[in-house]
């Protein structure tokens, strides 16, 4: 049974896709929210969709750059001063990069790419862990992905990223398990957000709904993924129902990686 009463869930990537349809998941078992992303327009929108579905949240923002550490020093600060503590933490602000062989794929979008999708993970898992710690209880969700796990080409600095994301979730898991907190990554494949379709325009212009058919053709469920079907994923791992699963990235992807 999920249930966040009393809980308080702080999400960065908020404003959109993943972290919005965890939002309205987590919202409706009654978790406290703090809500993060650097596009403030977007985190307003999110708060009226959780608050149309989830009248009485209690849902607060915080526009911040996951790069920067004194903004994300910032959001954990303000969270634990609106809410007095962080049970449960969804790293999962990210971005694509633009796609290209290795030998074409520009050093500053490798960078660009790297900072916010791992260090910007590294700094929200370093500072909520050290409130996690002192209050003996927490739980964890990276956002990695399918390309964190395996080759999907074309996503040099991505790929690089989720695999560092990985990388920090088993890290620490086995690090903070004996401080009652459990860290875990997902790993989704393709899921209908504003990020794939961008990518999918990118790749496919005017055809790109041509593309994205053609695209899942190769899943066993035929189909891209539902944000709302991540965000109840994360909603049961951020809960005290799957506390046992730690330092575990879990698939998310209709079967595609084990094709
Ligand atoms: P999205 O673009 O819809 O949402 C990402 C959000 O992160 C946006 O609101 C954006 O403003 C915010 N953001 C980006 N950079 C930021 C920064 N530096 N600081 C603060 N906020 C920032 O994308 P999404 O599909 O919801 O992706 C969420 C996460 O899921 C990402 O880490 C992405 O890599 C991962 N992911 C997505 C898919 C998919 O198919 N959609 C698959 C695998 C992994």
């Amino acid at each position: 049974m999920i249930d966040f009463t009393d809980k308080v869930v702080l999400i960065t990537g908020g404003g959109s896709g993943l972290g919005r349809a965890a939002a309205l998941s987590i919202a409706k078992q009654g978790a406290k929210l703090v809500l993060v992303d650097m596009n403030k327009a977007s985190l307003e929108e999110t708060k009226n969709e959780v608050l149309q579905a989830s009248p009485e949240a209690a849902i607060e923002l915080f526009e911040a750059n996951v790069t920067n550490e004194e903004e994300v020093k910032n959001y954990v600060q303000f969270t634990v001063d609106t809410f007095g503590k962080i049970d449960g933490f969804f790293n999962n602000a990210g971005i694509e990069g633009k796609q290209n062989l290795t030998e074409n794929y520009g050093s500053d979008e490798f960078e660009k790419v790297i900072s916010v999708n791992l260090n910007g993970v590294f700094y929200g898992m370093k500072h909520v862990l050290k409130v996690m710690k002192e209050q003996g209880s927490g739980s964890i969700v990276n956002t990695a992905s399918v390309g964190g796990i395996r080759g999907v080409g074309n996503q040099s600095g991505y790929a690089a990223s989720k695999h560092g994301v990985v990388g920090l979730t088993r890290n620490s898991g086995v690090e903070y398990g004996e401080f009652g907190i459990s860290i875990n990554a997902i790993a989704p494949g393709a899921i209908m957000t504003p990020m794939v379709e961008g990518s999918l325009k990118q790749i496919g212009g005017d055809d790109w709904e041509a593309v994205g058919k053609e695209f899942v053709s190769v899943n066993p469920m035929k189909r891209f993924g539902k944000p709302e079907e991540v965000g109840n994923l994360v909603a049961f791992l951020l809960s005290d129902s799957s506390r046992f699963i730690n330092a575990s990235v879990i698939n998310i992807d209709g079967g595609q990686s084990y094709k």
